[in-house]
């Protein structure tokens, strides 16, 4: 008998800002999924990158995601404190020949058109002033997502020895998310598509760590009114802290699903529970509507 594997799914925002309408769907989406299919929905909050971090950022999204009626299952993880789980992947890495230094300067990887070229590969350098790379010797050409079937990456992209450790000694985000998940026991990943392009990467990574993979769904981005994908970067707007029904009901429109009745007078969770109850998966559109 085959035995039976608990959905576990997550949402995994970076505290460089608080979340906005385009962060709301991703959440929604991967709450909304992970409710249907009767299982978990975690929550981890991306630190790895405290240059870029937004101080109060953390507790502001938490607060955003409770507010919008998204209860999370199990303690909020934090990758700021998972560092050892990182080193001990690193270092299997390692020891199974993975990886290798690199001390190549931005301007060389720029010469060369941007991508890098496997020059430190076996030059044998050791840690001091170096970032780390992953030997690429199963790279993954081409992924299944649930909503839009097949994606071939480029092979190129796909082949590429990318970072796994920065030279100021930062965990790269591909490394992170794929130990963590793998550790949380994550099913399947639902989130926005924007990482569409990195998931053959951290295909890769589960293939050398020997980790089993989750499926994936990447859903559509929410888009400014000038096109733009909403974020951080080009000043989406916070989530308002007021009536949160009107953007559930704008966030469950753009994945195409339906609506109930009258949902301007009701409660907070008889809508998400409707929401849940209603979920059809493959109404969601790949591309979201102009
Ligand atoms: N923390 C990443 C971000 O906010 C997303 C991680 C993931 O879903 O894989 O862009
Ligand atoms: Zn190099």
């Amino acid at each position: 008998m085959p035995t039976f594997v608990p959905y576990i799914g997550r949402f995994a925002p970076s505290p460089s800002g608080a979340l906005h309408f385009g962060s709301l769907v991703a959440a929604l989406g991967s709450y909304v999924q992970a409710r249907a299919c009767r299982g978990q929905w975690r929550v981890r909050i991306d630190d790895i990158d405290p240059p870029r971090e937004v101080p109060g950022a953390a507790d502001t999204l938490l607060r955003q995601l409770r507010h919008y009626g998204l209860h999370l299952d199990g303690p909020v993880i934090y990758q700021s404190q998972r560092h050892e789980a990182y080193l001990a992947a690193l270092a299997t890495l390692h020891q199974r020949g993975l990886s290798y230094y690199c001390d190549c300067t931005r301007s060389r990887i720029q010469n060369l058109g941007g991508l890098y070229d496997g020059h430190c590969r076996d030059r044998h350098l050791s840690a001091a002033g170096a970032a780390i790379r992953l030997r690429q010797t199963a790279p993954v050409l081409h992924f299944h997502d649930k909503l839009r079937g097949r994606i071939d990456a480029s092979p190129a992209l796909a082949q590429e020895d990318f970072i796994i450790r920065r030279r100021d000694g930062l965990f790269a985000y591909n490394l992170a998310v794929v130990v963590d998940d793998a550790a949380i026991g994550v099913t399947e990943v639902v989130r926005g598509a924007d990482l569409i392009a990195p998931t053959v990467r951290q295909l890769a990574l589960y293939r050398q760590l020997g980790y089993k993979k989750p499926d994936y769904i990447h859903l559509p981005l929410a888009l400014s009114p000038s096109g733009l994908k909403l974020s951080k970067q080009n000043h989406a707007p916070a989530l308002p802290m007021s009536d949160p029904l009107p953007l559930l009901a704008q966030a469950l429109g753009l994945l195409n699903q339906p609506l109930p009745p009258q949902w301007c007078a009701m409660r907070l969770e008889c809508m998400l529970n409707w929401a849940v109850d209603h979920w059809r998966l493959d109404a969601v559109p790949a591309m979201p509507a102009p």
